[in-house]
């Protein structure tokens, strides 16, 4: 049978550290740590795991100097290809810069600092620096995080017309600026907006690479399931550079992630793409983060695993339950769930769409969240 994929996006080649993106190159696999990137031994010895499963990109949170210190530590501890997540904090990235082949920012994120400031000169300081210590810069949209200036021009509920217009006025300003070393992200939780989103940018812009994957996916086997939904057709399609596969698992499971996104591409490559059979998947939905360096509790891992067990009994309800490590895609995230926890260092926030019901400590949490479950499925269904 002839191999797939000889139709890619005539995408631009992205230079990142020592390899490249893009239709001439190879498709990249790539993973996050999920260590405190100030374990300094820990995030070596993940990116050691993670480059041994085949990953060619590992990417790094950094939220402080102290995390930026670790960086600079850890990158004197490895030869791995490495890029870093800029989330609220964008100054960093001059900090940042000189250790890294590629910075990931979000435009839903830029507006936290220096609000008066207009978003087009924190993106020209962004280039900038990225062109001064030669890195790329991934524009990273989240559904969980979306820029609260192009929200406010779309209906509440057009999440997807959002994250296309953020991530279209980036590149337009991006390539204004004369700067194009540069990919795209478009994530949600779910797999058709993941489609969706990615099929209308890529016919707006084919000529820019990206990297794909269905954020908040969830645990092995769903998680999985949920990122083939999505990322197979788009492949399929020609669409698409780099791809994670986003896994809630614990830390020296990490690699899954690799081993996962490796499978998809290999699969798709040969022409025979898994049957990613969404009737596989229970109708009750439980989707969960990945967890990275910012989980201010390690318990978060156990307690995704324990409301996956603990829901076990409403799984034939159509009920989406977001579980999510930490406050920088939480609120937002689980603004959309039925019902949603987002874990603080001491307590667990739990909500019912977008009210919040209150704070709980980590063993209580399950049994408050079984009652609001129960309410909602007499509330829902005619039990
Ligand atoms: S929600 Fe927080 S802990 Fe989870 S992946 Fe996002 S930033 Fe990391």
């Amino acid at each position: 049978m002839k191999p797939h994929m000889d139709n890619r996006n005539p995408t631009r080649s992205v230079q990142i550290g020592s390899m490249a993106i893009g239709a001439p190159h190879p498709i990249a696999v790539q993973s996050m740590t999920a260590t405190p990137t100030q374990d300094i031994d820990a995030t070596v010895d993940q990116i050691r795991q993670l480059q041994a499963a085949g990953a060619n990109i590992v990417r790094i949170a950094v939220d402080s100097m102290r995390d930026v210190e670790s960086l600079a530590a850890i990158r004197d501890l490895t030869t791995a290809t490495l890029s870093v997540d800029l989330q609220e904090n964008y100054r960093l990235a001059e900090h940042v810069a000189p250790h890294v082949d590629k910075m990931r920012y979000n435009p839903g994120h830029l507006h936290h600092h220096e609000p008066g400031k207009p978003w087009q000169d924190k993106v020209r300081y962004l280039a900038d620096t990225a062109a001064k210590f030669d890195c790329a810069l991934r524009v990273g949209i989240n559904c969980g995080s979306l820029d609260p200036r192009a929200q406010r021009q779309h209906a509440p509920d057009d999440g997807l017309q959002t994250m296309l217009q953020s991530a279209l006025e980036h590149c337009e300003f991006l390539d204004h600026i004369r700067f194009t070393r540069y990919c795209v992200s478009l994530k949600d939780s779910d797999p058709q907006k993941v489609l969706e989103a990615n099929r209308r940018f890529a016919a707006e812009r084919p000529d820019v690479p990206l990297h794909l994957g269905v954020t908040e996916a969830g645990m092995p086997p769903e998680g999985i399931i949920n990122t083939r939904l999505a990322i197979q057709p788009l492949l399929l399609a020609g669409i698409g550079d780099t791809l994670r596969v986003s896994l809630t698992v614990p830390n020296d499971q990490k690699w899954q992630e690799i081993k996962a996104g490796r499978a998809i591409v290999r699969d798709v490559k040969a022409g025979r793409p898994h049957q990613a059979d969404p009737l596989h998947l229970a109708p009750l939905n439980i989707i969960s983060c990945p967890s990275c360096s910012r989980v201010q509790n390690g318990a978060f891992v156990e307690l995704a695993q324990r409301v996956r067990e603990m829901t076990q009994y409403a799984r034939d309800f159509p009920i989406t339950i977001a579980v999510m490590g930490c406050r920088v895609n939480g609120p937002g995230e689980t603004d959309d769930a039925d019902l949603g926890l987002w874990c603080g260092p001491n307590f667990v926030n739990l909500k019912r769409g977008p009210e919040t019901l209150g704070s709980f400590p980590y063993d209580a949490v399950l049994e408050r969240l079984k009652e609001e479950l129960d309410v909602l499925i007499a509330e829902r269904f005619d039990t």
